[in-house]
């Protein structure tokens, strides 16, 4: 068999543009100590084992995250595959804090499925990871997109099992985080093995649609972009075919009528503020006849999980439909990356963030403590109570990230802050406006309460507030306890 080469190291520098040249100094060092590491190692298709790391990193790297993490992503096996590299090497070499990743991604355990009390298993395992670093959960989740990438060369009849487990736990972990990208390519590559017959029919469905929505888009494209810089909008101009796996549960919404998906085909528009969202908008509607009733305005008022974006289906005038989305950066960066977004936020103070995260996110505290006393099934119901229902993170001033059931307020905000911020609300901003403190609060809010010490809670507040911490306090205030 003809050799298989390494990836070399440039195929990962688009995705560090970012980065300082002692960060990217640091990536390379991991590169060529992985590299070393996993010699003579090979995978099942005979490509050198290395590669797999590489990937790994590279899912990463695409992902935003910090050096640390994207070089423990490319460190991943080496204390558990290569024998030769102790502890101490390793350490000494790469620090604390990547050693301290790479041990928490393998103790997270290599690629297995038996059954469901695995599947409990892994999640167990998956809350513990999460309570001491979200960091290491995502480079496992980046490390599984990479196996199931290459699928093909694991035994048939493991297929559809490692297929499922990952549209059960890691597509569902992933979009709980808000990591859209990665929970969309989860889920696409595990959709062919998992349901292998709903796919084929998926695939038959979208193929003569897909051409088609390509040719308006493309004619479009061009015109879009030049009315778009007349009026002077700095843009970026994209299109995205909709994730299959998605078109498939939406589809079973719609009796399986591709006619009825506007979405299939949606071109994507990046601009620099929200004004010229708007403004980009109107131009695009002077240009082409919109459908009625099908603009919408999630810059205003956001989806549950925070998404933010304006939305219109327009008449292409040859006889089709494309669906505009129209965001900025920082909307789209949240909607694709969501709490990795917030990992590799500038300008909120990036070294402790990711602590932050963690120290907050509730309700993997709760379930890390809970899962240590509860069978499986209790366990499995408490998921889909508390891990998959709906949460956003907010945001203070600081950049510390508050983890908030959906629907919650300021004064939930304030209470989980510190009871005596809660008892001594006197207003609050969220994006630097004033807000009422019954403002049902979105992720990557930023929140701000102003506290005097004559403020009080009063009744009222009680029909405010959705988690029980700040109920209990504000009750105990009324009954003068
Ligand atoms: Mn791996």
């Amino acid at each position: 068999m003809a050799t298989i080469p390494h990836h070399p190291f440039s195929e990962l520098k688009p995705f560090l543009k970012d980065k300082k040249l002692s960060e990217i100094a640091l990536i390379e060092k991991a590169y060529h100590f992985a590299k070393k590491a996993h010699e003579g190692q090979e995978r099942k298709n005979g490509e050198p084992y290395f590669n797999h790391v590489f990937a790994c990193a590279k899912n990463v790297a695409e992902l935003n995250m910090d050096t640390h993490t994207i070089c423990a992503a490319m460190l991943h096996d080496v204390l558990e595959d290569c024998p030769q590299v102790t502890e101490e090497i390793f350490k000494k070499e790469f620090g604390d804090d990547i050693t301290f990743l790479v041990h928490g991604v393998t103790k997270l355990g290599k690629l297995k499925y038996q059954g469901v009390e695995r599947h409990v298993e892994s999640l167990r395992k998956f809350f513990v990871a999460m309570s001491k670093d979200i960091r290491v959960v995502i480079i496992k989740l980046a490390d599984r997109l990479h196996n199931i990438q290459t699928l093909e060369f694991v035994k048939k009849e493991k297929q559809k099992r490692i297929a499922l487990e990952t549209l059960e736990i890691h597509a569902r972990l992933a979009d709980r985080l808000g990591i859209a990208k990665l929970k969309g390519e989860l889920e696409d590559y595990a959709f062919p093995y998992a349901y292998p017959e709903d796919y084929k029919e998926v695939v038959k469905l979208t193929h003569a649609r897909k051409r088609e929505d390509e040719l308006y888009v493309q004619k479009m494209f061009k015109k879009l972009k030049r009315k778009l810089a007349e009026e002077k909008i700095n843009n970026s101009v994209s299109y995205r075919v909709k994730h299959l796996f998605s078109l498939w549960q939406k589809l079973k919404r719609y009796d399986m009528d591709i006619n009825k998906i506007y979405d299939l085909t949606a071109v994507r528009i990046i601009v620099d503020s929200t004004d010229e969202c708007y403004r980009a908008l109107g131009v695009i509607h002077k240009n082409y006849r919109p459908i009625p009733g099908r603009i919408k305005d999630y810059i205003a008022v956001p989806k549950p999980n925070g998404y933010q974006s304006l939305h219109t289906t327009i008449f292409t005038g040859d006889g089709g439909t494309v669906e505009i989305q129209i965001r900025t950066q920082k909307m789209h960066d949240e909607a694709e990356l969501g709490i990795a977004s917030h990992l590799s936020y500038k300008e909120v103070g990036k070294e402790n963030i990711h602590k932050t995260i963690t120290k907050n996110t509730t309700w993997v505290q709760q379930l890390t403590r809970w899962q240590k006393d509860i069978g499986s099934h209790e366990l499995m119901d408490l998921l889909k109570a508390e891990v998959f229902e709906k949460r956003v993170f907010v945001l203070t001033p600081k950049g510390e990230v508050i983890d908030l059931p959906q629907g919650a307020t300021p004064i939930d905000f304030a209470y989980a802050i510190h009871s005596d911020v809660g008892r001594h609300i006197s207003s609050a901003k969220v994006n630097g406006k004033i807000a009422t403190l019954s403002t049902p609060l979105t992720s990557s809010d930023i929140v701000e309460i102003e506290t005097k010490e004559s403020a009080k809670p009063s009744r009222k507040w009680l029909e405010y507030v959705k988690t029980n911490d700040a109920r209990r306090h504000i009750q105990n205030f009324l009954e003068g306890k």
